[in-house]
């Protein structure tokens, strides 16, 4: 579903990704952890286009992110496209996305912030139908049943008239999943969903959150909730400066890491 090939991301002369490689599989969690400033936030943006990377190759469901590979010309302008450099070796070559197929890759995946970034001015059915009725165009009727059945599946169908202010932190954060679903999203992004959150509105985030995993959605979570991380992620994966240092089950990588860094890690949030 997600691969993410050698992947380095600079902002100016600071290179925050050194080298990522990550395979997701459908279907499959994969909670990302490591110390702040690690790269963990920019990883998830990189996978949801919202920063375009420096060097490497992303793919999402076999197709190329930001750029789109195609048989290179033949002829004349097959010709210049190899001289450029532009051509693979594999015979194909590779032209920037227009907005156009960059906003059709980018509905495939949702995103859930640690700030939940709801529409303060529109009730939680309303948040919910923004996307699906402005973006996808869908007739209102059907987004209004759906943004109901959503509610339901987030435990919030009493709230659908309650605007942002009126909910708790928790409430907030549920909507905001719901809102995410509404796009019918093939990859579900979470960074750091329940760090804004009261203690005790925690859990009803992780609950919804692992329903939707029990329903087989493919999930990247960045999260320090390790409760979360040994019961619901397939695949626990430990980045550093940049690097993925540790990978694997969550007894392998939380119970057993490999190197120094992680289990030092460990030491503190555990
Ligand atoms: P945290 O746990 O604190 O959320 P993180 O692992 O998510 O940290 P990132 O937010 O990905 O870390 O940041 C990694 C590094 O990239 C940091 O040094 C940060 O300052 C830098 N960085 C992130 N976004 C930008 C940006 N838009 N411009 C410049 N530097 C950035
Ligand atoms: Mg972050």
């Amino acid at each position: 579903m997600v691969d993410v090939c050698d992947v380095y991301k600079s902002f100016g002369d600071h290179t925050v990704l050194k080298g990522v490689n990550l395979t997701v599989q459908r279907g499959e969690v994969v909670v990302l952890l490591g110390p702040s400033g690690s790269g963990k936030s920019t990883l998830l943006r990189c996978l949801n286009e919202l920063e375009t990377i420096t060097a490497g190759r992303i793919y999402l469901d076999g197709e190329l992110l930001g750029m789109t590979e195609q048989p290179a010309p033949t002829g004349w302008r097959g010709m210049l496209a190899r001289r450029s450099g532009a051509v693979t070796s594999q015979g194909t070559w590779l032209r920037q996305r227009t907005e156009a197929e960059v906003a059709a890759q980018r509905a495939k995946v949702g995103m859930v912030f640690q700030r939940f970034n709801l529409f303060p001015h529109m009730s939680a059915m309303e948040n919910i139908m923004e996307a699906p009725v402005q973006v996808a165009h869908r007739p209102e009727k059907e987004a209004r049943a759906e943004a109901l059945e959503l509610l339901e599946r987030v435990g919030l169908r009493d709230h659908a008239n309650h605007f942002p202010a009126q909910l708790s932190g928790g409430q907030q954060q549920r909507v905001a999943i719901a809102r995410a679903l509404a796009m019918h999203p093939e990859l579900m992004l979470f960074d750091e969903p329940t760090s804004a959150l009261d203690p005790e509105l925690v859990g009803e985030v992780l609950s919804v959150m692992q329903d939707l995993a029990r329903g087989g959605m493919t999930m990247v979570v960045v999260t320090h909730e390790i409760g979360f991380a040994r019961e619901v992620a397939d695949k626990v994966v430990f980045l550093d400066e940049g690097m993925i240092i540790d990978e694997g089950t969550p007894a392998q990588v939380i119970d057993n890491p490999r190197s120094e860094r992680t289990r030092d890690f460990f030491t503190k949030v555990l």
